[in-house]
């Protein structure tokens, strides 16, 4: 499985990717925001791989929560695949159920579903089945 994007929780959308822009190089190829999430995101290449900063549109998101009860930082790791719901069935068959019983959009028009850490050792991760 490839590693998708690795997701960063940030109090501010703006001076984060300022950091990544300015001091690592790193350009953005995509903004959004995920109502359903809760979420402005904005995803930078890295190589092969993506960065996303999620930053909160409200107070009563998951990211939101998150920041309040951490402070800002790595969030999740997130793994492409190209069936989401027959991964879904796979994990839950191994006893790691995702959260969700059905994948809901996620950003660029992807399909995803998360993994609680309780169930991974302690990563929060995500899988993403990628939009046309
Ligand atoms: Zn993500």
């Amino acid at each position: 499985m490839k590693i998708d994007h690795v997701g960063i929780a940030v109090a501010s959308l703006e001076e984060a990717a300022s950091f990544y822009l300015r001091t690592m190089g790193l350009e953005v190829e995509h903004r959004e925001e995920v109502p359903e999430q809760k979420v402005r995101v904005a995803f930078l290449r890295a190589g092969e791989t993506s960065i996303e900063l999620l930053e909160p549109t409200g107070p009563d998101g998951a990211i939101a929560r998150f920041i309040a009860k951490r402070g800002p930082g790595l969030h999740h790791l997130a793994f492409a695949v190209s069936d989401i719901k027959g991964e879904m069935t796979e994990l839950s068959k191994k006893s790691a159920a995702p959260i969700e019983s059905e994948a809901r959009p996620g950003a660029r028009g992807s399909r995803v579903c998360f993994v609680h850490p309780r169930k991974t050792g302690g990563v929060l991760i995500e899988l993403v089945e990628r939009g046309i």
